[in-house]
């Protein structure tokens, strides 16, 4: 049995989460719950999953939250109520799944309390791979990946050594406009950037598989999570999102993990591991499928890639200022203040402006991240 704590509840990831629990009651039960500010639907979920603690991005809906639940969880609010369910003490994991930089502070509190952590966000080693990896091997305790991608990695690489590795192929399904000429894209509206083909997720990562910089997001936290230089990390798009991700080996060999798409079982993966546990829940018939297609990224319409393969390899900074300025200008464009390419406009003019610093400090971090909001927002935004 594990004890897991989940932050987002929610959410796209933190609803199918619950499903995994509700699929397997005898190896998780949650012992906290996080929602920001959708207090209904945690007040049911709470009622349902009795996990001990749950918390509320803001005070008067946890306030709500508490009378609705007459006693049955202790009810906490806000960041510090995050810090106290990442390290409440009868957690082994804590899955992280708020979108945006609020699961940065709660992983490391969590890492720094002895926990395994299972990450969605990913914004969290995009902007602190480095410290958040560090601080896992220093207290000897596991970052397991939820991103369907990693996962399949994970599930391949199986603690492998990197000099094993030739190659990460990260996966991409292509997103709406994987056939889109360019010069529709000036004219791509909100509405159809969020019609992911094969995925059902959140707004803001729905936008960034649309513009690639999902994958670019994901090309990032590879480097970290598998301790594996930028160059070794490539994407190959593959439009059926049956084969979640792929290693090759130095010896050629290609090892690829394979399924219909269900954020179920990487969940599943993460909170089970290292066991493998029997679920009926994805199933996949390859002879329906009939067939998977390969094809190379299109960089000219998507700058997204090599933008974020700049921000990896210069590390330092750079990654956290394309990750702030890419969730300023994502806003921006479903308000509609700037157009489709617009988004990747704003990062490139933000990166440009960034004085990089090596080696940073989580404070120099969290400062880059504010810097770059202020300037995606006021001078590098594009308007629409
Ligand atoms: P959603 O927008 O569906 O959900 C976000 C969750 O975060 C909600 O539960 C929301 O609560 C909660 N939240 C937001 N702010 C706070 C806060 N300050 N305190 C506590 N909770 C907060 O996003 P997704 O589930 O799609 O994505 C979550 C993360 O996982 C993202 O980083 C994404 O990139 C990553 N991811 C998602 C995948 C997917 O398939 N969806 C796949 C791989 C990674 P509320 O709704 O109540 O406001």
């Amino acid at each position: 049995m594990k004890n897991v704590v989940l932050l987002g509840s929610t959410g796209s990831i933190g609803t199918s989460t619950l499903r995994v629990a509700e699929d397997l009651p005898d190896r998780i039960r949650l012992v906290g719950l996080a929602a920001g500010t959708r207090t209904k639907e945690l007040l049911a979920q709470a009622r349902r999953h009795r996990p001990e603690i749950v918390c509320m991005a803001g005070a008067s809906d946890a306030k709500d939250l508490a009378s609705g639940l007459d006693g049955a969880a202790r009810v906490v609010c806000g960041p510090e109520g995050l810090l106290e369910l990442a390290t409440l003490p009868s957690a082994d994991i804590v899955l992280i799944a708020i979108v945006g930089t609020a699961g940065l502070q709660p992983a490391l509190a969590a890492i720094r309390a002895g926990k395994d952590i299972a990450v969605a966000s990913k914004e969290i080693l995009v902007m602190a791979g480095q410290i958040v990896m560090n601080e896992a091997r220093k207290h000897g305790v596991r970052v397991l990946a939820v991103d369907s991608e990693h996962s399949a990695i994970f599930q391949c690489l199986q603690d492998r050594p990197g000099d094993s590795v030739r190659r990460l192929w990260l996966t991409a399904s292509g997103g709406p406009f994987r056939t889109t000429s360019a010069e529709e894209f000036e004219g791509i509206t909100v509405e159809r950037a969020l019609q992911h083909p094969s995925w059902v997720m959140g707004p803001k990562i729905t936008i960034d598989s649309a513009t690639l910089f999902n994958k670019g997001l994901e090309m990032i936290e590879a480097r970290w999570l598998f301790d594996i230089e930028m160059a070794r990390v490539s994407v190959v798009v593959h439009p059926q999102s049956i084969v979640h991700s792929m290693v090759e080996f130095v010896d050629g060999s290609l090892l690829a993990q394979l399924s219909t798409p269900d954020m179920c079982l990487p969940i599943q993966v993460a909170l089970t591991w290292p066991e493998r546990v029997e679920s009926e829940r994805v199933q996949t018939n390859l002879a329906k499928l009939g067939s998977l297609t390969f094809e190379d990224p299109d960089y000219h319409r998507f700058p997204s890639l090599d933008l974020a393969r700049r921000a990896g390899e210069v590390g330092g900074t750079l990654p956290a200022v394309l990750n702030a300025a890419n969730e300023v200008a994502v806003e921006a464009f479903c308000a509609g203040r700037t157009k489709f390419p617009g988004i990747t406009q704003t990062v490139r003019k933000t990166m440009n402006a960034h004085t990089v610093i090596d080696d940073p400090t989580l404070e120099q971090i969290l400062e880059a991240d504010r810097w770059a909001r202020t300037v995606a927002a006021n001078g590098a935004a594009v308007p629409g």
